[in-house]
């Protein structure tokens, strides 16, 4: 697997930006004063939509990619962005510029914003963008990705798309939650949920994908499309690892499934290497898991898909 440290921060105590950056109503702010009115409706309805991108090595990855599927969500939730994408793109170098992180965990936030007092009509909120800089988070620290994660599989259902689009990144996670402490209860490490057919989805934060006799198959129907998962099919291609957009239900992933894997922003290809107590495969990160995390960082180093932020 491949060695994955942080870089030094070049930066003191001093800069107030350093533990992250917020950028609300116009102004950059320290992380720690960043504040949303309460009677926002992304806070009160959960009415929001969000894209992260991350920060390695001090280059965006995909930050072009990201700001498409940012607008075309804004565009499907009926929201009008107060900014343009050039703007919001200046606003995030601004970010990780004040922050002088070099790996950091960036994301921008549209709300259905604030109504006139009283009006429950979503046509008369003003939509509101906001966004933050952290350092990078990992769903799975470097070390545990070496060993691979223990993974509960939910029966509960990920929100159907006939409620709500997959392709939607929006803040309803109490499936996901739920989820999670019903595997902190079985000891596991994280959790997925399942879609309308019972079939494996998506989890808090990630794709799923799982190895069926030499081929890669990961769900296309009920998840988000995300970045990270787009970038493993690409890399499949490149190492020529067949694959296939494909669900297969939680019994065929525990009792089938020779490797099983998690892709994210947040940390990159991630091995699962237990469901429920049970070894998938040898119980360790398998080949197909191992080429691909290699190729995603050692590619990544080398300013694959990258912007490089604008420090000056
Ligand atoms: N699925 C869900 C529900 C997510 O929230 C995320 C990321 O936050 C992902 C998948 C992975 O998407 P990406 O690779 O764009 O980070």
């Amino acid at each position: 697997m491949f060695e994955l440290t942080l870089s030094d921060c070049a930066d003191n105590n001093e800069n107030a930006f350093s533990k992250g950056a917020a950028f609300i109503d116009g102004e950059f702010v320290p992380i720690s004063e960043a504040k949303l009115p309460l009677l926002d409706w992304g806070f009160i309805r959960g009415d929001a939509n969000q894209d992260t991108v991350s920060v390695w090595r001090g280059n965006f990855f995909r930050l072009e990619d990201h700001l498409t599927r940012f607008f075309r969500n804004i565009d499907d939730l009926r929201m009008v962005s107060p900014y343009s994408r050039e703007d919001i793109a200046d606003v995030l170098h601004g970010l990780v510029r004040r922050s002088g992180l070099r790996e950091a965990y960036v994301q921008m936030i549209m709300t259905r914003g604030l109504p006139p007092i009283g009006s429950r009509d979503p046509r008369t909120c003003v939509n509101r963008f906001q966004a933050y800089c952290i350092p990078y988070v990992w769903i799975a620290r470097p070390e545990q990705q070496m060993e691979g994660l223990s993974m509960h599989v939910s029966n509960r259902w990920r929100v159907p798309a006939q409620s709500v689009s997959p392709r939607l990144k929006h803040y309803h996670w109490l499936d996901f939650e739920m989820s999670l402490f019903d595997g902190y209860d079985r000891d596991q490490q994280t959790a997925c949920c399942v879609n309308e057919r019972g079939n494996v989805a998506e989890g808090p934060g990630f794709n799923i994908f799982a190895v069926f006799d030499g081929a890669v198959l990961t769900p296309e129907n009920g998840v988000l499309d995300g970045m990270t998962r787009r970038t493993v099919l690409e890399l499949c291609d490149e190492l020529k690892v067949p694959y296939k957009r494909e669900e297969f239900s939680p019994d065929q992933m525990c009792s089938e499934a020779t490797e099983v894997f998690l892709s994210t922003t947040s940390g990159g290809v991630i091995p699962v290497t237990s469901l429920d107590g049970q070894s998938v495969g040898s119980g360790k990160p398998g080949p197909i898991t191992s080429a691909l995390h290699e190729a995603y960082w050692s590619k990544r180093e080398t300013g694959w898909h990258a912007t490089p932020v604008a420090y000056q």
